[in-house]
């Protein structure tokens, strides 16, 4: 799950980080207000969950409340990579020295956390890494020890950080490791971390990953989710336990287990298909998962068929037949259906199926070209 901006700064500054002065508003007129109260010029920022809104256009500086809520008014009616800006972070602006990249994030390879600088932060960072490497520093983290103090100072030393901003750069790293293990984050970054003209520390921006699987834990980050911005059937599949994740191809599948949902996936793609998306009904799904599943798929109208792949191990497979029954009822596909079933209880949930006027396949490949052939018809 992403955070927004103003809410990743928000528990940045409860961890000890600096951050500028400012609040949310979703309305030109409250924008106004808030540079009021701040005094002096603000910048503007779009509050949506996609990089690079400088870029395109989504963060601006304005003089005054006047030019507030003008600009304010001209972001929130901005649509930023597809998103529409809902609302606008109004912050004072600050006048900048120097913009540092500083991150802590997952590396899984390494299996450890890794801290990552660089002199050469914002905007352009993306390019920074992919032509100039050298200019990245990275350091990992031993879980058990956590981030040391020396580590911090090392970065901020490869980084050729000025030192009299030694003793703030090290508050500043403590506290985003602090903020990364107390909220279960994959990711927690500050990009810029500016160095400012009246010499401070500041973290300007801020972008938060948290691991979903650890929300159940995070009640209070769970809260702040903005299911605005999420396609609705992933909020669906999400009501019922369900990994879902749309995407843009025309064969719906249902698969239990996360590898073989993605086995089926290239399998389609093996004989020219494309996959409408990906769905891993987890073990031992009962029946109701199931009908919400389908559910699901069906309300996609580029679905011209569904391929059932489901393998009985503790999921049984009359279970998931039953289930399928119950759905057909409910949602009447219009599309053709192919169902391989192997496994715990394989044979009663074929016997089930029979007179569903489904499709059935043997093996994997059958079932995904049988698949293919369907949805081809169907366009
Ligand atoms: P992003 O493009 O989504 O990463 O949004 P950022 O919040 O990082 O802003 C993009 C860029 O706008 C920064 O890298 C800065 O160069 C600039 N910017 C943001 N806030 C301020 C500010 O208060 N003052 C000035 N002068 N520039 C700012
Ligand atoms: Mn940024």
């Amino acid at each position: 799950m992403k955070l927004h901006e103003y809410q990743s700064k928000t528990i940045f500054s409860k961890y000890g980080i600096p951050i500028p002065k400012g609040r949310v508003a979703a309305t030109a007129q409250e924008a106004k207000q808030i540079a009021e109260e701040l005094g002096g010029r603000v910048v503007i920022k779009a509050q949506v969950l996609v990089g690079g809104r400088g870029k395109a256009g989504g963060v601006k500086l304005a003089k005054d409340p006047a030019e507030a809520a003008q600009l304010a008014a001209q972001i929130l009616g901005m649509d930023i990579k597809g998103l529409p800006v809902r609302k606008v972070l109004v912050d004072e602006a600050s006048a900048i020295d120097q913009e540092i990249y500083f991150s802590i994030t997952n590396d899984r390879a390494a299996k450890k956390p890794v801290m990552i600088a660089s002199a050469a932060g914002g905007i352009d960072i993306e390019e920074v890494a992919a032509k100039t490497p050298d200019k990245i520093i990275k350091s990992h983290i031993d879980p058990l020890l956590g981030l040391r103090e020396y580590q911090a100072r090392d970065v901020a030393v490869a980084i050729d950080l000025p030192r009299e901003y030694m003793k703030d750069f090290v508050k500043v790293a403590m506290g985003l490791w602090e903020v990364y293990k107390a909220t279960d984050a994959t990711l927690a970054e500050i990009n810029p971390l500016v160095i400012t003209k009246d010499k401070k520390l500041v973290a300007l921006d801020g972008k938060m990953m948290i691991d979903d699987s650890a929300l159940f834990r995070q009640p209070d980050l769970n809260e702040m989710r903005d299911t605005d911005e999420d396609d609705p059937s992933e909020i669906e599949a999400r009501k019922y336990g369900l990994s879902f994740i749309k995407l843009d191809g025309n064969i719906g599948c249902m698969v239990n287990g996360a590898g073989l949902a993605m086995t089926s996936m290239d399998v389609i793609k093996l004989f020219g298909g494309e996959p409408a998306n990906f769905l891993d009904i987890g073990g031992g799904a009962s029946s109701e998962k199931v009908t919400a599943a389908m559910r699901i798929i069906l309300t996609d109208p580029n679905v011209k068929a569904v391929l059932f792949n489901i393998f009985g191990g503790i999921t049984r497979c009359d279970e998931v037949a039953r289930g399928i029954l119950i759905a057909m009822e409910e949602v009447k596909p219009k599309v053709p259906m192919i169902v391989r079933l192997v496994g715990t209880n394989a044979e009663e949930g074929r016997k089930l199926l029979e007179n569903a006027n489904m499709i059935t396949a043997e093996t994997l490949a059958d079932a995904a070209r049988k698949s293919v052939e369907a949805a081809k018809k169907g366009n």
